[in-house]
């Protein structure tokens, strides 16, 4: 890897870029999973890479979400493994439920380094070298899908996904669960709760959420959930973001 200084203002960002390039370089990782990751830094640069009081929000009520759920699943594609392979593996833990690989541009050796990269973090099960179902409505070689994972799952964390998919496993009756730092990406609407932060930052915080909720009663993880505005927090990210902005030019002028 490059040797970036951590006294770099974009240090987190450019350790980020270098980690999805790795990724590429070692076949896990997509080449369009580097448009993606720019598509991001962009969306983290006007958010002022932080995580925002909206992002905490979602971050809460997926938690409650995901300790609802009767079967949960959790998936990763190849910019999720490049980025944080070993934070969701500790979220697998937490919930003591399997990872399933999910892969934009599939192809049998990147699902294999994938779900070999999970396992040498820890994982203790991983999903998606044999897929069993398709998920209706998408083409298929983007279809293919697990069962006992994302296919029969009710609620579905799907990390920097695109639209289509996330559609798709609505219109299955799940619940899905978004983290994309652009709060107007197709994902993002059509999630039930879009959690719109880095990844690095979400997964991290989303485990230790769920650690802190899993001693609630099922009532107040409920209401929770029930209280819950998706569009109100989409909106609430983009006012973040001109806030952000307004402060950023107030400091310039004085
Ligand atoms: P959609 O189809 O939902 O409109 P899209 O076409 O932008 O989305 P992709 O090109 O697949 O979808 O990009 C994936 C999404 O992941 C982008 O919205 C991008 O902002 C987001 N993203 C990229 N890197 C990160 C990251 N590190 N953390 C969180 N989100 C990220």
């Amino acid at each position: 890897m490059t040797d970036i200084p951590k006294s770099h203002p974009r240090y987190a960002s450019l350790v980020a870029r270098e980690r999805v390039a790795e990724g590429v370089k070692k076949g896990f990782t997509s080449s369009q999973g580097l448009i993606a990751q720019g598509r991001g830094e962009c969306f983290d640069y006007l958010l002022g890479e932080r995580t925002t009081p909206s992002a905490e929000a979602a971050t809460t009520t997926a938690a409650a979400l995901l300790l609802l759920a009767a079967r949960p699943a959790l998936s990763v594609n190849g910019n999720v493994a490049a980025l944080a392979a070993e934070e969701m593996v500790a979220l697998a833990g937490s919930l003591r439920i399997p990872l399933e690989v999910n892969l934009f541009h599939r192809s049998e050796e990147r699902v294999k380094k994938i779900a070999d990269l999970l396992r040498e973090k820890g994982a203790e099960e991983v999903l998606g070298e044999k897929p069993d179902a398709t998920v209706p409505g998408l083409e298929p070689a983007r279809a293919p899908a697990t069962r006992g994972g994302i296919y029969d799952a009710d609620v579905v964390l799907i990390p920097l996904e695109d639209g289509d998919r996330c559609e798709a496993l609505t219109a299955m009756g799940k619940k899905v669960i978004a983290i994309d730092l652009n709060p107007l990406s197709r994902t993002a609407r059509k999630a039930t709760v879009s959690i719109v932060d880095n990844i690095l930052r979400a997964v991290p915080h989303l485990t230790d959420q769920v650690r802190q909720l899993s001693v609630y009663p099922r009532s107040d993880l409920e209401r929770m959930v029930q209280e819950y505005d998706n569009e109100k927090v989409l909106r609430q990210a983009v006012q973040e973001i001109q806030d952000h902005l307004n402060r950023q030019f107030r400091e310039d002028a004085s």
